[in-house]
């Protein structure tokens, strides 16, 4: 970062986000405890493992911030008007994000020594500042939320994985138990699905994957829950419903994936899939582990059986 020539343009300053509302007799003021720098594109502004006691004010160019690690996705883009390190130039940790340069850009400086000088000049940029801070706060919390509920979801299918199965188990046997209500479970596994990958590709097998997840769900109520249990294993948990009753949901799904014989994908039209189900219903003092025993003895006994069947 190199110390930047930089002729203060009103119309400039009233775009940054923290002069906004500024009163314009006290900017000449505030600005003097600026200095204008240059970044270079690829520069890094802030690092998780350098201290900061700068807040930057983004004049021109644009900035990436990044979680982590520098090799994951960008969380986010900063350009003219925004705001970086705000957090960390007050309470003088090291920052919680990367920020980089993506292309030549221009910064204003203000070094933490000088926030006593703002807060007695202007209460409207502390205001600012606040705002900015509380912005910071929500994104923070946005991003929590986001990465939960990716973590509880597949990638490929849309449907919940594994953790996401442990976690509402506990939940969903708890209020059966509890209330008296049974609770199902269906364990379907695609047949013969090697032979469908290496007849058509593991591309349209992806996409049969993505087929059987759709059907499925379609047909389900808001409180079941479809997890994708393992490669082309799938298991739905039915709360509330007894066991004549899974049965019948079980036959439905079954006949609905029979009866597509072929469906559109980007990889060009391609047959349809059977499954194989296995069914168990929640007994007391059921772990997860022993409910998904038995469903999957279950399963074994219809593939046993020839296949596109329930046990
Ligand atoms: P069965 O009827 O006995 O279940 O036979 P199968 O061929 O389906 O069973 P097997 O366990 O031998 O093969 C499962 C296949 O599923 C092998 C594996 O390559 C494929 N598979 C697992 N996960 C995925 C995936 O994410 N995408 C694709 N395309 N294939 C997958
Ligand atoms: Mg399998
Ligand atoms: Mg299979």
């Amino acid at each position: 970062m190199k110390a930047a020539r930089w002729q203060a343009d009103l119309h400039q300053v009233r775009q940054l986000r923290l002069f906004n509302n500024v009163a314009v007799s006290s900017i000449d003021r505030l600005l003097k405890e600026f200095r204008a720098c240059d970044v270079e594109a690829g520069e890094v502004l802030l690092s998780p493992f350098n201290r900061n006691h700068y807040l930057y004010l983004l004049l021109k160019g644009q900035f990436k911030v990044y979680l982590g690690s520098l090799d994951n996705q960008p969380v986010g883009t900063l350009s003219a008007g925004d705001c970086a390190g705000e957090i960390s130039f007050i309470d003088n940790q090291p920052p919680s994000a990367y920020v980089v340069a993506t292309e030549p850009s221009c910064v204003l400086r203000l070094h933490c020594a000088s926030l006593l000088t703002l807060r007695q000049h202007s209460p409207q940029l502390m205001h600012n500042l606040l705002e900015l801070l509380c912005e910071r706060v929500r994104q923070g919390n946005r991003l929590i939320l986001d990465s939960e509920q990716n973590a509880n979801v597949d990638t490929l299918t849309g449907s919940f994985n594994r953790r996401w199965l442990e976690h509402v188990y506990q939940r969903e046997s708890t209020r059966c138990a509890f209330s008296g209500q049974p609770l199902g479970m269906l364990m379907l596994d695609v047949d013969h699905f090697k032979v469908y990958n290496d007849r058509h590709g593991h591309l349209a097998g992806d996409y049969a994957l993505c087929l059987v997840a759709h059907t499925l769900r379609n047909q389900l109520r808001p409180k079941d829950s479809l997890v994708r249990y393992g490669g082309e294993e799938f298991v739905i948990l039915l709360p509330e419903i007894a066991e004549g009753e899974v049965r019948r949901i079980g036959e439905r799904l079954r006949c609905s994936l029979e009866q597509i014989g072929s469906f559109y994908s980007p990889a060009g039209v391609l047959p349809g899939v059977t499954v194989s189900i296995g069914m168990a219903q929640m007994r007391p003092k059921d772990s997860l582990q022993s409910l998904i025993a038995r469903a999957d003895q279950a399963l074994y006994r219809a593939k046993q059986q020839g296949r596109n069947c329930i046990s």
